[in-house]
């Protein structure tokens, strides 16, 4: 490979590089091995580095700080988002902390309202205490974003899609308003994955990730990333993970790398599934509504088409009550009943009383997670043993519409 095409994989604003999506996934940020060629990332398992003599000015000095294999994802990340830098974390949640970190007590922020579980605990039962404060809006709807912005504010964090009603926010608003008010525009972009979904390209400042979803992609490594796209950001959010140490290991920077390589195949097989799947769904007698955004009939599917390159793998569907819900899970063979989400294998999982289920019953409500949602993040098995193993399931219902 040419040594100019090399700097432009490893800077990599995807806006300016010439290359493609699934060839920047492979190459970007990653040389082969200097010592063997080695084509694959060597995991560095190592704590400390020799340095050559005192004051040599060495990159490497302890792997808390800097760690070859951990390196190459962040650079390979940065090129995928189009970002400045990344910096890998621990987890998502660790990764979300980080960017919290930016803000200083007595700072406001602006959040949807149909965030994360996990992102929900840590804002509301931590780092309120710490002197943040937070705003929960229906951010897709720009009027209710601007209602919530104080003089204080110094964030809007938006999810989108959103778990598990598959709710977009218009990130290009999103970005304008960001702009207009002096604020940081973050997106947790974990659902689509930067393949379906770019929002540096639409104005967002900074984009998290939990990397154990679809980057990562096989349900075996926990991790989360942060890209920004400012320097000062760049260098806060590098400073904080060397300070609070929350540092994905290099054997999970390994398997991220290694699961990334495959990101382009696997999205394009979650999708197509996916819609096979929601379409089927919104046909069957037993089915009450069926949420996907590649589906005409998602009151957001105009936007989905304009910001997103393509609708993901996640569908949530209700089978109308919490009886019948229990009723198909129990029968499902193949669909794998189980938090979490973006890996090769079928789960499904019930909001209500799994990731949603410390939501009082009224918010849950209001937020449209009934007690008959099931959801299900599509895998890349063969699609007919998935629609075979939900028939099976549904049948279990009995035959009257619901
Ligand atoms: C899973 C998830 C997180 C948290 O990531 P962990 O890796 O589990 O800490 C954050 N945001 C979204 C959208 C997620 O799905």
């Amino acid at each position: 490979m040419k040594t100019k095409t090399r700097r432009a994989l490893s800077a990599g604003r995807s806006a300016r590089s010439p290359l493609g999506f699934a060839t920047r996934s492979i190459h970007a940020g990653q040389e082969p091995d200097p010592t063997t060629g080695a084509v694959m990332q060597p995991i560095y398992q190592t704590s400390t580095y020799r340095q050559p003599a005192l004051g040599s000015g060495w990159p490497y000095d302890y792997a808390r700080t800097i760690n070859p294999t951990r390196s190459a994802l962040e650079r390979n990340l940065a090129a995928l988002e189009g970002g400045l830098e990344a910096r890998c974390f621990a987890s998502g949640m660790s990764a979300i902390r980080a960017v919290l970190d930016l803000l200083r007590s007595g700072d406001h922020v602006v959040v949807s309202q149909n965030v994360y579980g996990g992102t929900y605990r840590l804002f509301e039962g931590l780092l309120r205490s710490f002197g943040l404060d937070f705003s929960w809006v229906d951010t897709s709807s720009p009027g209710a974003v601007l209602a919530a912005i104080r003089p204080t504010t110094r964030m809007l964090f938006v999810e989108t899609p959103t778990n598990p009603v598959l709710g977009i926010t218009d990130l290009r608003a999103a970005a304008r308003i960001a702009r207009a008010r002096g604020l940081t525009l973050v997106v947790d972009n974990t659902f689509l994955s930067p393949y379906f979904q770019r929002p540096i390209e639409l104005g967002a400042h900074v984009v998290v990730h939990s990397t154990t979803k679809y980057l990562n992609g096989h349900s075996d490594s926990v991790g989360g990333c942060v890209v920004t796209t400012r320097k000062r950001d760049a260098e806060r959010i590098a400073w904080l993970q060397n300070a609070v140490g929350a540092v994905l290991s290099p054997v999970d920077s390994f398997l991220v790398l290694r699961g990334i390589k495959t990101l382009a195949l696997r999205m394009e097989r979650h999708q197509e599934s996916a819609l096979r799947i929601a379409s089927w769904l919104k046909r069957h007698p037993r089915v009450r509504k069926v949420h996907y955004p590649g589906l005409r009939s998602h009151p957001q599917h105009a936007l989905a088409r304009r910001q997103m390159s393509g609708f993901g793998g996640m569908i949530s569907f209700d089978v109308g009550s919490f009886a019948a819900a229990r009723k198909f899970l129990g029968r499902l063979r193949l669909c794998a009943l189980a938090e979490s989400l973006g890996g090769v294998e079928t789960l499904i999982s019930h909001p209500a009383s799994m990731t949603h289920g410390s939501v009082p019953p009224a918010e849950r409500r209001r937020i449209g997670v009934t007690d008959g949602l099931v959801r299900i993040s599509v895998g890349i098995e063969d699609p007919k043993d998935l629609l075979a193993d939900l028939e099976q399931g549904l049948a279990a219902l009995g035959k009257t519409r619901r």
